[in-house]
Order: structure tokens, then C-alpha cells, then sequence
């Protein structure tokens, strides 16, 4: 079917480059080496050998982004113009980036074609747009220089977009490193870099795994991105102190979904299935601590797990698959091991295939201080708990140390504004959920990290104040 004629052509690319992923270096493929492989999680084939950077090849990198900086940061029209093409040509080559996304990561093939990419594709456009306006309306903030940029493999392509196109957009270079496990798609974006005229040094791929990161944050760059574990975050916060890097840090999370019991339960239900099993919960804003008021929390507990037994697990290429394979082996003993050293409440599973499978999962009953409620298991693990009023749910949401997302559910908007701003979250969902736009701010509180991405948050933290000779006009209402 049309499916395996789709992974026979990603394959054929990738076999094209010697199944062998190199650094983008300059505007070309450095020589690549099997340092290490990346498997589809889902069958265990290796897809190709993946060249580790050292901190030479970093410093090799930074460097060609230096040269090309200030010819880059001088015309936002000639920005626009390059941004416009990454997005036409992400649309021409949809297909081969979604299927690439499946094999790499494990996710369906669905959400890789229906979301991951069409929202990179979004991200590019949205940041062309502001690149040819930043010229002309703001003539007092200037590019930081060369941006280090660090990603996580559960959106390979999104995140690069998120960090690539606003960092362009305001005139920036960048050197990126994909996470270990998804290094494709943004080897596949490299490709398009090419074709879409990128000036050589613009745009800088160094792939690797957390020591070539940590090499990147020591480098000689402006500002470092990075998305990934609060863990790695806090290292990244620490090695960057006193060196006057910008920093943004988009960290994990734990994030509440509140349902009261006037909500719409179908409606409710049908949002967890993507707060918490879209992309196998692995989702830094997943909606993984439900608390449920009371009175409904029966009701409400028959209603999802006859929902959880129609979800279809299996193959992540398979357009009918609601849920595909966990990233890693690595990820997938992770989940396992903080599941099963659970004693507490009460464990609803649906059944998983053999191989890199986490079953969807319901655990009810969970004191509002276990530790399944407090850690983030980043998996297709739901923990619930109840609560009685509108108190004490916001008390038991706020009973963490992440700060990224909440989900409120509620038929009384009243209530639903009242509860929505004292949540200590970043970002804050009415009877909805994972609702994310180029042009909305994104990120966190607290432990979640700081900065945001996306709208003129995420811009800004791309650019500084520069004095400005022109007189400084802008749009007014
Ligand atoms: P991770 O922190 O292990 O890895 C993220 C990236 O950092 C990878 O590219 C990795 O190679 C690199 N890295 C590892 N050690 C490093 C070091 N010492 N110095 C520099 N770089 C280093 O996280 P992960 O397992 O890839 O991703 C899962 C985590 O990411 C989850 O906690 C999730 O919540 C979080 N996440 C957050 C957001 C957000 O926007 N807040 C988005 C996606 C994922």
C-alpha cells in the first residue's frame, strides 16, 4: 500500500546518503562516520550511523555562523525570501519529512503528517512574515549573533522549527543539534536548506548526543535554546551563569487537567486522548495528573477506560494507529520502572504490542504527594486523583514544582476564569487542550524553565534593544 511505498522512498533517501548522517557545516555535509545508530523504535532496524560532533567540529561550526552573520542580519526582505522557500519546500516534501519523522521516532504516522510538520511548515511561514517587518517597523532591536540550539527527539522537526525560523527571522545564525534518537528529520532539512538558497553558514547541523551539547554551550555562541529535561536544563543554567550567553530554557512538566463535575464529559474525555496519549504521552505540556471532581469521578473513570480500550497501538505506520512505539528502549525501561515501583491506587492497562510498546495506562486513587503524581513519566501514563471544591482543586494543580500547562473543564465559564489565572502555569486551556500557534507564546514557570517561543515573546528573545537613529513608528489600532 501507499504506506510502505512512502517508507521504501525514505529509505531510498537515506540510502542515497550511505545511510550515514554527517554534520551541515558552511552550506555542506561534512564527511559522516557510524558513531552511533538510530533504530525505528518500532521494528529495531537501524535506519543509519549517526557521526558524534567533538568540540572541534563545533568550533568549526560557530565559527561559519560568525562569518555568516552580518550579512544575514542586514535585509529582512532577503530573509523573508529565504523563510518563504524552507516553508515551500517543507510542503514539497511533507510526505518524505512525515515518514522519515514516523521511522525515526516511533510516533503515527497521523500526527506526524497531520501535525508535526504542518506546524513546522506554519512556524517557517509565520517567521517570514516577521522578518520582512522587523526591518521596516523595528529598527531598534537588533540580532543577538550566533544562537546554540538544543532540541529533544519527541518533535525532532517542530523543535527545530521553533528554534530555527524565529532565530533566522530576526537575523541570527544558528548551530543546532538534534537529539541522539531523531537525528533525520533534520538531516532532511538541511537538504532543503540548500535548495532554498540559505547563504553557506546560516543554518549549522552538528549532530551528537549530550556531551557534543554540553560542548555547544561552552562554545563561543550569544545565546543558548534549549528544550529538553529540567535536569539537563539546570546544567545548562549553571555552565551559562557569568558568561553573558542569553539563555531560554523549555523544560518538563506535570501538568494538571482539571475536569469539574458540570463539564462535558465526552468532551473530557475525548481531550485526554490527546493531553496524554498523543504522541505517547511524550509531551512536555501533556495533560498527565487528572484530578476529577468527586461526585463525577466514577462516572467520569468508566467513560475513559471504555474510551482507552478503542485506542489502536501498533504500527506507527498504519494511518488507522492512535498509538505508536516509545522513542527508545532506554525511554521505554524508564516508564516500566516507575509504573511497576508504584503500589499505590489502582492500574487500568489496554494491552501492547511485543517490542517498544507502553500500553496506555489509567492509575486512579493516587494521594495528591505520591510520587507518580509529583514526577513526570513522560509516557502514556495517566495518574488521578479528586478533589471536593474549586479550592482545593487549584491547591492540589499547584502542588508541584513544574509550571508549564493546565487544562480547566468546566459548562460554567464563570468558574473556568476564575480557576484559569491561579494556576501556575504558562499556559492555561478552557475545555480544550495542546492547543499550540506560531504566533502564541509558549513556555514555563517555575521548574518548567523560562522564555517563551512563538508570538513576539519568542521573537524578542531572539533580538536586543539597539539605539536607533530613525524615528521608531508602529502600527497603532
Ligand atoms: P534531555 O534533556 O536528555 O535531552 C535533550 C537534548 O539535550 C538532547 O539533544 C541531548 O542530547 C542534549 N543534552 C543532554 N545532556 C546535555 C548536556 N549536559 N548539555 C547539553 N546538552 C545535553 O531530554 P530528552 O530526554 O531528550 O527529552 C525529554 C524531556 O524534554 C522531558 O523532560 C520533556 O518534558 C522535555 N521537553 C520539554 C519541552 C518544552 O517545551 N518545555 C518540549 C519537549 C520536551
Amino acid at each position: 500500500g501507499p504506506a510502505l511505498e512512502s517508507k521504501a522512498e525514505a529509505l531510498a533517501w537515506l540510502a542515497q546518503h550511505d545511510n550515514l548522517v554527517g554534520h551541515f557545516i558552511g552550506g555542506k555535509w561534512t564527511p559522516a562516520r557510524d558513531d552511533f545508530a538510530t533504530t525505528n523504535p518500532a521494528t529495531g532496524e537501524k535506519l543509519a550511523g549517526v557521526t558524534k560532533g567533538t568540540s572541534a567540529d563545533i568550533a568549526v561550526a560557530v565559527a561559519a555562523a560568525r562569518k555568516a552573520q552580518p550579512a544575514w542580519a542586514k535585509s529582512g526582505h532577503k530573509r523573508a525570501r529565504v523563510l518563504y522557500a524552507i516553508a515551500r519546500l517543507m510542503q514539497k516534501h511533507a510526505r518524505l519529512l512525515a515518514v522519515m519523522e514516523t521511522l525515526d521516532n516511533g510516533k503515527p504516522i497521523r500526527e506526524a503528517r497531520d501535525i508535526d510538520v504542518p506546524l513546522a511548515i506554519r512556524h517557517f511561514y509565520h517567521h517570514a512574515g516577521f522578518a520582512q517587518l522587523m526591518q521596516d517597523e523595528l529598527p531598534d532591536r537588533a540580532a543577538l549573533g550566533v544562537c546554540g540550539q538544543i532540541i529533544p527527539w519527541n518533535f525532532p522537526l517542530l523543535m527545530l522549527a521553533w528554534k530555527i525560523a524565529p532565530a533566522l527571522a530576526m537575523g541570527n545564525t544558528v548551530v543546532l543539534k538534534p537529539a541522539e534518537y531523531t537525528p533525520l528529520t533534520a538531516m532532511v532539512f538541511a537538504d532543503i536548506c540548500m535548495q532554498a538558497g540559505v547563504p553557506a553558514g546560516v543554518v549549522n547541523i552538528v549532530m551528537g548526543d549530550g556531551e557534543t551539547g554540553a560542548a555547544l554551550v561552552a562554545a563561543d555562541v550569544d545565546k543558548i535554546a534549549f528544550t529538553g529535561s529540567t535536569d539537563v536544563g539546570r546544567k545548562i543554567r549553571e555552565a551559562t551563569a557569568g558568561t553573558g550567553k542569553a539563555l531560554s530554557l523549555e523544560l518538563g512538566g506535570k501538568s494538571p487537567y482539571i475536569v469539574f463535575d458540570d463539564a462535558d464529559m465526552d468532551s473530557a474525555v475525548e481531550g485526554l486522548v490527546d493531553a496524554i496519549w498523543f504522541n505517547q504521552g511524550q509531551v512536555c505540556c501533556a495533560g498527565s495528573r487528572l484530578l476529577v471532581q468527586e461526585g463525577i469521578a466514577d462516572r467520569f473513570y468508566a467513560k475513559l477506560k471504555a474510551r482507552m480500550d478503542g485506542l489502536r497501538i501498533g504500527d506507527p505506520l498504519d494511518k488507522c494507529i492512535d498509538i505508536g512505539a516509545i522513542v527508545d528502549p532506554v525511554q521505554l525501561a524508564q516508564i516500566t520502572a516507575m509504573v511497576s515501583a508504584n503500589a499505590e491506587g489502582e492500574t487500568y492497562q489496554i494491552t501492547a504490542p511485543e517490542g517498544c510498546f507502553y500500553p496506555p495506562t489509567l492509575i486512579t486513587g493516587l494521594s495528591p504527594a505520591s510520587h507518580l503524581m509529583q514526577e513526570e513519566i513522560f509516557g502514556p501514563v495517566l495518574v488521578a486523583t479528586t478533589f471536593r471544591t474549586p479550592a482545593e482543586a487549584v491547591e492540589i494543580a499547584n502542588n508541584t514544582r513544574y509550571g508549564l500547562a493546565a487544562s480547566v473543564w468546566s459548562e460554567n465559564i464563570n468558574l473556568a476564569l476564575d480557576i484559569a489565572p491561579k494556576l501556575v502555569a504558562g499556559i492555561v486551556w478552557i475545555n480544550g487542550t495542546n492547543m499550540m500557534d506560531a504566533a502564541a507564546g509558549f513556555g514555563g514557570l517555575r521548574e518548567s524553565g523560562f522564555g517563551r517561543e512563538g508570538g513576539w515573546e519568542g521573537l524578542a528573545g531572539y533580538t536586543r534593544p539597539k539605539a536607533s537613529a530613525k524615528p521608531i513608528k508602529r502600527i497603532t489600532a
